[in-house]
């Protein structure tokens, strides 16, 4: 069997309810070369975590083969990069949270994030089988996990004497790259700091890589782009994936399963919150909030029913949705649905707009999508 049948959910002998996910290679491959070339000197970590961005590990591994290192925080994810044979780099972004997981550090050859003085406690009495390598990770202002730059150094000092220590690399995380408050502050704390330290420096979410390029890519040695990797933008709506030349790596499709014909006045769906103010044609769609799509999504949130942009109607149910069928006049039983992603006729829905009709981010999108869709390695 093909790695990608083999990375497919199995094709049932009934015919299954028409609800498809379709993880795109081709995609996850152009991405990763598009961020890169924002930092061309610097080593890119895909970022992985989260079953990757829900993708599926082993799935996103077949279009990201070229990363030189996979970045994500659950040891169980990291053996099963392993078991794919990878043998480059793979870093835990929130570093040990027992002291066991330092044993298997140094069996499956993890290098870890230390961000805390318990972690440093932990390798300080843990008798390694190998010295690890670790990223000392400094809060330079996020106030999520780290160090502060004042208590930096003295975390340095106390991992550089340690034997169980092979390298020290440096590294912080940006709390505001897409936003108006940007790197600036952050990145020169983070300098001020370690300007003499030795080390590789691994700085950069994809939204640093993607608008601070210039600062960036020659204060790294390591950059970490996550969501431009799964085709969504990393500051939506100021730039459409589209125009950071990102290409969708999951489509959420679906078919119509009904047809009804409406008259002025007729509700749809939980609640009635759509009336309609003529007659009109609406499809029902095999897709619910038990399928990931969001429940928060209301009357107006983009949808394609044949490649054709269109809205969807009222209330989302648990395994349905209503779209209205006016733009799509020749839309009929099994038309296909694309929720996000891309359609057959190549049209594209971008997840990042569908997200924000329900006031969240693609990550959240990609993250739910429901263990009872099936998958297709395309
Ligand atoms: C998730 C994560 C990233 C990737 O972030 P994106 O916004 O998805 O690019 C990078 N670094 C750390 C520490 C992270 O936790």
């Amino acid at each position: 069997m093909s790695i990608r049948a083999q990375l497919s959910t199995p094709r049932k002998a009934v015919m299954p309810r028409p609800i498809l996910a379709t993880i795109h290679t081709d995609a996850l491959t152009h991405n990763l070369a598009r961020a890169r070339a924002n930092a061309p000197d610097a080593r890119a970590w895909a970022v992985v975590k989260a079953n990757a961005y829900g993708h599926g590990l082993e799935r996103a591994f077949e279009g990201l083969r070229a990363a030189d290192g996979f970045a994500l925080l659950d040891l169980d994810e990291a053996k099963r990069l392993r078991a794919l044979d990878w043998r480059g780099p793979i870093l835990l972004l929130e570093g040990c949270f027992d002291a066991r997981d330092l044993e298997l550090c140094s069996r499956l050859g993890l290098w870890h994030t230390i961000h805390c003085n318990e972690q440093i406690d932990m390798l300080a009495a843990h008798k390694t089988l190998l010295p690890h390598r670790i990223f000392l990770k400094m809060n330079s202002g996020m106030n999520r996990l780290g160090f502060k730059p004042e208590r930096f150094r003295a975390a340095w000092t106390r991992l550089n004497v340690l034997p169980q220590v092979e390298e020290i690399s440096l590294m912080t995380h940006f709390s505001d790259a897409d936003g108006p408050k940007g790197i600036a502050a952050q990145l020169s704390a983070f300098n001020a700091v370690t300007h003499d330290l030795p080390g590789e420096r691994n700085l950069s979410n994809s939204a640093g890589l993607m608008r601070h390029a210039p600062e960036l890519a020659q204060a790294s040695d390591w950059v970490r782009p996550g969501i431009v990797l799964y085709g969504s933008s990393s500051d939506f709506p100021e730039h459409s994936a589209a125009d950071l030349g990102l290409a969708p790596t999951m489509t959420l499709s679906s078919k119509i399963i009904g047809l009804q014909n409406l008259v002025a006045g007729d509700s749809v769906g939980y609640g009635s919150q759509f009336v309609a103010d003529a007659a009109m044609r609406i499809g029902v769609v095999a897709c619910g909030y038990a399928d990931g799509y969001p429940r928060h999504c209301g009357t107006g949130t983009p949808v394609l029913v044949n490649g054709v942009r269109t809205r969807l109607l009222g209330r989302v149910s648990m395994d349905m949705v209503m779209v209205d069928l006016t733009p799509v006049p020749q839309a009929a039983m099994g038309s296909e649905v694309t929720l996000w992603g891309r359609s057959a006729s190549g049209a594209v829905l971008p997840i990042d707009e569908v997200a924000h009709a329900a006031g969240t981010v693609g990550y959240e999108l990609m993250c739910a999508l429901a263990q009872r869709v099936p998958v297709l390695l395309a």
